[in-house]
């Protein structure tokens, strides 16, 4: 990870007075390729670093931490500056109602299902009337999506009539939008695999007869570079006031974020978590700045993490791991601070360097709360001889164990193999992600 990249770039950089200009660079060379590995686009990385390398040439070297970890909190805090501000994230209303919001991007970005979800929040939170129309007369079926999501989210949708030009059906959604004194109407629009000259006049006729408060660019965040083409397109269009970023639940390093604030100059409203109708979330700069350095989300897990969890048992499994060793009781107590922490998708999401092991479990079915305890019930059937040497596990020791936790064989055996994975993993991270973390933890 990057941390790691500048930690020994900064190793040598111990007991100087000041951070040096061959130093900076050094570290910047190594934080630019971190921000293209993250996906971030080519001039936006370029224009960063020359804003930290402003910031951090001459800063005074900190006593309390080591430089490397001082220009990652250079390079953090200027990320998030970049990315974004406080209270950005908020859609405005200032408007005679019914406010239009319009949403826009390629097809399959994410246009219809946040239309349902930013809907369903402002009516639950905010209490606003909301009304949603589908302008996408295009795609099969796409009215009949959103009318769907209207019923699940319950929030109004515009009557479907056949036959009528988008533009006719922004005008009637604004007009019902007027009558039925909704507070909001979204104009959810059709896209196009790429970008198109009538595509793109369709939707400027329509922002300016609509005249939006908001026109929200929808983007999928797995798309990474192209995302930077996408907006300036758009951008040159219509008044982009604010990004939604969908599927941050995927594997997307986040640079795409990094690269729409720059080229759009809108901020980011809200990112999109998932499939379900309440996946999601407004943006928040500080963890975003943490994926895109591929730091996992450290800040908040070492926060939660001393909220929750007993901090020096932390710190002895932490240097348990960095060793190498990690036996069943190391698992027993990953299994308890999981479920403290929201479960295991919550707490590999957030570690660095994790990704791979979430993927694992996914693919071994998944572990949910019930079944972590079930995990941990097999566990305490072992003996202690057994917990710490798991080799020890034969076929009648098996018996007795699943007998023990009401489990069976074929569940132990599947807990040892995801045990062996694991600290296999975790061997083989040596130096890299783990043993990093392991070390801040346990320093
Ligand atoms: P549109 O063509 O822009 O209207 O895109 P849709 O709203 O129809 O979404 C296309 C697909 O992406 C659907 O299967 C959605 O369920 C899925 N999707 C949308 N947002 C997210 C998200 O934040 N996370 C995930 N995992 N899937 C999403
Ligand atoms: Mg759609």
């Amino acid at each position: 990870s990057l941390s790691d990249r500048l930690g020994n770039v900064f190793e040598k950089l111990r007991g100087k007075g000041a951070l040096e200009e061959k130093d900076v660079n050094e570290a910047l060379r190594e934080v630019r390729v971190a921000l293209l590995e993250a996906d971030v686009a080519l001039p936006v990385a370029k224009d960063f670093i020359a804003k930290v390398k402003e910031r951090a040439i001459g800063a005074e070297v900190l006593r309390s931490v080591t430089p490397g970890q001082q220009v990652v909190k250079i390079v953090h805090d200027a990320l998030v500056d970049m990315l974004g501000g406080e209270g950005e994230t908020s859609l405005s209303f200032a408007t005679t109602p019914p406010a239009a919001i319009m949403m826009v991007g390629l097809q399959g970005s994410g246009k219809t299902t946040s239309t349902a979800k930013i809907a369903l929040r402002l009516q639950k939170r905010k209490k606003k009337k909301v009304l949603m129309a589908s302008l996408d007369t295009r795609r099969p079926a796409a009215m009949e999506q959103l009318q769907i999501l209207g019923e699940q989210a319950e929030v109004k949708t515009l009557p479907i009539i056949a036959g009528q030009s988008p533009r006719d059906i922004a005008n009637r959604a604004m007009e019902a939008g007027k009558l039925g004194g909704f507070d909001v109407v979204m104009l959810d629009t059709a896209g196009r695999l790429s970008i198109d000259e009538q595509l793109m006049t369709e939707i400027a006729d329509i922002n300016k007869a609509t005249n939006p408060i908001e026109t929200l660019l929808v983007v999928d965040a797995l798309t990474g570079q192209d995302a930077v083409q996408t907006a300036e397109k758009f951008k040159q269009r219509v008044p982009v006031t604010g990004v939604v970023m969908t599927r941050i639940d995927g594997d997307a390093r986040g640079g795409a974020a990094l690269s729409m604030r720059a080229v759009t100059g809108a901020p980011i409203k809200f990112v999109g978590v998932g499939e379900k109708i309440d996946a999601l979330d407004t943006f928040e700069p500080e963890r975003m700045a943490g994926r895109i350095l591929g730091m996992g989300d450290i800040v908040s897990l070492v926060e939660k993490a001393s909220e929750e969890m007993d901090i020096e048992k932390a710190k002895k499994a932490a240097k348990k791991m960095a060793k190498g060793d990690f036996d069943m009781n190391d698992l027993a107590d990953q299994f308890r601070q999981m479920r403290k922490m929201g479960g295991m998708g919550a707490i590999l999401g957030m570690m660095p360097g994790m990704g791979k092991m979430k993927k694992m479990v996914d693919q071994a079915g998944g572990l949910d709360d019930k079944e972590i305890v079930r995990q941990e019930a097999i566990i305490s059937s072992m003996t202690k001889k057994e917990r710490s040497s798991p080799k020890l596990l034969n076929a009648s020791r098996k018996k007795r164990i699943a007998a023990g936790s009401g489990t069976s064989v074929q569940e132990i055996n599947k807990l040892i193999k995801a045990h062996r994975q694991m600290a296999d993993m975790m061997k083989k991270m040596g130096k890299g992600g783990m043993k990093g973390m392991a070390k801040q933890l346990a320093g």
